[in-house]
């Protein structure tokens, strides 16, 4: 089935205990798109870019099978840039630079081409630019997911409120659910957030798995106990693309298959951060997903006989 995401394409400059990398290819459209190519061809991506922007960059996207007709570029602008630190457990970032360039006026034009998606990501991205992209799509799709981040909490709470309201799946992590539901236990953010509009959540938790949470239903995956995390940047778009290729691969939205889906996104993700930015996602296979996600299952895997 047809996917369709937007999300920002952007330049990083990353550094974690184990290294610096000048700017890179980056951004939640990249990451979601690439991770999502695994399972649906082609993805269509709206996005935007700056004419600093190298082409061969959007050919690393093409080649992995991704549709560049949304992809705006701008004369004479700057590609979005971000530049974040990790901490020594790599559980913890500080942003140190964020420039919108290209991103402060995004008008997401939707291609012609591009109607009838049936499966849309909404990558993080200003939560305006989000519900424009919605309120342009001609036809119903069959589910709508949104990532975001505390960034657009702080700054943009009404917008985010209602973009919230009109999508079918949040996908967040646990700290940025305690902050947008008051609630400190899970269970309870968990039911705050699906009341303001999502029929399901996921709320991701880095090293520690994800969540999956329908009406009183929840779905725990574990992440994979890897012995070297180069870098976590783009673990959480890997994991939307990979659980949303999944759905859109296999065309069920139900519970169940959601719960592999989400296993599908944590395989994913765990390769992301093997090595810096997207390169690991550039070289494995569809043979070594499948390898891995068969490491998840016998992670958890156990007899229940007395
Ligand atoms: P993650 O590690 O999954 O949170 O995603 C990291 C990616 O998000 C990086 O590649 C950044 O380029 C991108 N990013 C960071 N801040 C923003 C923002 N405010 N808007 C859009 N994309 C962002």
């Amino acid at each position: 089935m047809s996917l369709l995401t937007v999300g920002s394409v952007a330049f990083d400059a990353i550094e974690t205990p184990f290294g610096k990398t000048d700017k890179i290819i980056g951004g939640a459209g990249t990451y979601i798109s690439i991770a999502s190519s695994f399972f649906t061809k082609p993805v269509r991506v709206v996005a935007v870019v700056g004419d600093d922007f190298p082409k061969e960059y959007i050919k690393t996207l093409e080649d992995q099978g991704v549709d560049t007709e949304g992809l705006q570029i701008k004369e004479n602008e700057k590609t979005f840039f971000w530049a974040g630190k990790y901490h020594n457990d790599m559980n913890s970032r500080d942003t140190l630079v964020t420039e919108l360039n290209v991103l402060e006026n995004f008008d997401p034009i939707v291609p012609a081409s591009y109607q009838g998606s049936e499966y849309i990501m909404l990558g993080n991205l200003s939560p305006q630019v989000q519900s424009t992209v919605i309120e342009r799509l001609t036809q119903k799709p069959k589910l709508i997911v949104m990532d975001t981040m505390n960034f657009w909490m702080d700054i943009a709470f009404d917008d985010l409120m209602k973009t919230i309201s009109m999508v079918d799946l949040l996908s967040i992590n646990d700290e940025e659910a305690r902050q947008l539901s008051g609630e400190y236990s899970l269970r309870k953010a968990a039911k705050k957030i699906m009341a303001m509009g999502p029929k399901y959540l996921i709320i991701k938790k880095g090293e520690h798995g994800a969540l999956l949470f329908h009406k009183d239903e929840v779905f725990s995956a574990p992440a994979l106990p890897l012995e070297e995390v180069f870098d976590p940047t783009g673990a959480g778009d890997t994991f939307a693309g990979g659980f949303i290729g999944y759905l859109a691969k296999t065309d069920d939205i139900s519970f169940e298959n959601m719960k592999k889906a989400v296993i599908y996104g944590s395989a994913l993700a765990s390769f992301c951060v093997e090595k810096f930015g997207t390169e690991r996602l550039l070289e494995i296979t569809d043979a070594d997903v499948q390898t891995r996600v068969k490491e998840f299952h016998k992670l958890t895997a156990f007899d229940t006989t007395l």
